[in-house]
């Protein structure tokens, strides 16, 4: 058939129309131009032409991605079904390392290795805390990781509250000494989880803080935005010389049920019972694979999350689905051919508790160049940020990623920071990195709770972290060359 023939026939049929419902002479001109400029378009109508900064190669590779990734679910699925809780240092999380080396085989990876390190290890115990005046009842608690123990008999004494961290700083001694301490605070839940390090000082410093005025013991109010009846692990270290004292998180409605209690005006009297254990000097590793590049010479593409997680949930949100997503990456840009730059993957042993995996892969490897360093470690909700550190001589790299993952939903953020956690001290050694946000706004309704099961993850959401990522890789790998076998002739 005709094209043109076609296109008179469309005209026709759209001038008659116009015709019948013009206004005015000049509006039915300019509809009757409107007409013929529409009827040519339409038949070129489902070409869509890329914008010419973005490699149609990348945003094929985006687009399959969050159209049918599949590859991240699995390893998430698997890792949280077969493994469970890996609490960094135990058993469990050697099973997690063993999980993964025949994983990353299995997905093709090339140079699948452990590389081990040793570490403290602290493990969770029998926890219960009790109200026994002046209205007695139970309340939910978990130990802070590196609580002291308080043996199986428990400690019992009465609360002393204050509203924030600053107010038992100020507080003198006298009104700390031999009690335990209650510290509260309010945090809102933000996109960007900007509120974790301004509100999670409570568990951060407050347990020093109350051992240095001699408590008996500290719970605080958990660091988080829900109000489910989940208590907030989370790690704290005793630091100046702070002797350990059993330190633990209420539930949030625990904390509340607290706060009503002493408005009332009476003595509360608590006991809390936190059998927690130091198990010694224990080993935890970091597992790496390769995307082997081109040019071995070339500096490669760190992308990482961190293997182990806390005890009370499985680790899907934190950070099942933040390895999942970087290998899946990986492993998509391996299948669509060879990049020019090796990708890395690392998956972080013990970051939960202290960052020893980050920090041992500095130890080993910090002063080696990467082209960048990429961290998944926030969940597995939709990116909807982009920030960089690649330096002035890469601006236009930057800003190429930027332009790439715009049809994502994704902004430009910054391109003189980016973070990471278990990546953030290379980042401040001056190492180069991208840094992917996604939406924080849930993430610590759940985070370090038991409730950090793999039926949070949003497959969909997933899939667009895939898609973000793979699109950051594909336009950082310098190229990528369809095997020979698989070149049209
Ligand atoms: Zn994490």
């Amino acid at each position: 058939m005709d094209a043109n023939r076609d296109l008179m026939v469309d005209f026709r049929r759209t001038a008659v129309t116009i015709f019948h419902c013009a206004a005015s002479p000049l509006s039915m001109v300019r509809s009757l131009i409107a007409a013929v400029l529409l009827a040519t378009a339409s038949p070129l109508a489902s070409q869509v032409h890329p914008s010419p900064q973005v490699d149609p190669k990348v945003a094929a590779l985006r687009d399959a991605a969050l159209e049918g990734d599949e590859h991240a679910w699995d390893i998430v699925e698997g890792l949280t079904t077969e493994v469970g809780p890996r609490l960094a240092g135990t058993e469990a999380e050697g099973r997690a390392r063993e999980w993964a080396v025949r994983k990353l085989k299995a997905m093709g990876f090339a140079n699948v290795r452990v590389e081990p390190f040793d570490m403290p290890v602290w493990v969770r115990g029998h926890e219960s805390a009790e109200i026994l005046a002046p209205f007695p009842q139970p309340m939910v608690v978990a130990a802070l990781g590196n609580s002291a123990s308080t043996g199986p008999g428990g400690v019992t004494g009465e609360i002393v509250a204050f509203d924030s961290i600053d107010a038992l700083r100020a507080a003198p001694n006298a009104m700390v000494r031999g009690k335990i301490i209650f510290v509260d605070h309010r945090m809102p839940a933000n996109q960007d989880g900007s509120g974790y390090g301004q509100f999670g000082a409570p568990r951060r410093q407050g347990p020093t803080l109350a051992s240095q005025k001699g408590a008996l013991a500290i719970v605080v109010r958990s660091i988080g935005t829900d109000h489910h009846r989940n208590p907030h692990t989370g790690v704290m270290t005793f630091s100046d010389g702070a002797k350990p004292i059993p330190a633990g998180a209420l539930s949030i409605p625990d904390a509340e049920q607290l706060v009503r209690i002493l408005k009332r005006g009476q003595p509360v009297t608590m006991k809390l019972v936190l059998e927690s254990r130091n198990l010694g000097t224990g080993q935890s590793g970091n597992v790496i694979a390769e995307v082997p590049g081109r040019d071995p010479s070339l500096p490669p593409i760190l992308v990482g999350g961190h293997l182990d997680s806390w005890d009370q949930g499985t680790g899907a949100i934190d950070d099942g689905a933040g390895i999942a997503i970087a290998a899946a990456a990986a492993k998509r840009i391996m299948d669509a051919g060879r990049p020019l730059r090796t990708i890395r993957i690392v998956w972080f042993g013990a970051e939960e508790v202290g960052l020893f995996g980050g920090l041992d892969y500095r130890a080993r490897h910090g002063k080696e160049p990467h082209h960048a360093l990429i961290e998944s470690d926030f969940g597995a909700d939709k990116i909807w940020k982009v920030d960089s550190k690649l330096g002035e001589a890469r601006k236009a790299e930057a800003e190429a990623i930027g332009k790439a993952l715009a049809p994502l939903g994704i902004v430009t953020g910054s391109l003189a920071e980016a973070d990471g956690s278990d990546i953030g001290p290379m980042l401040g050694d001056g190492l180069p990195g991208v840094a992917l946000s996604q939406d924080g706004t849930r993430y610590f309704d759940i985070h370090h709770t038991p409730d950090d099961t793999l039926d949070k993850i949003d497959p969909a959401q997933l899939r667009q972290n895939v898609a973000a990522w793979t699109t950051v890789l594909a336009v950082m790998s310098g190229g990528i060359e369809e095997p020979k076998s698989r070149k049209r002739r």
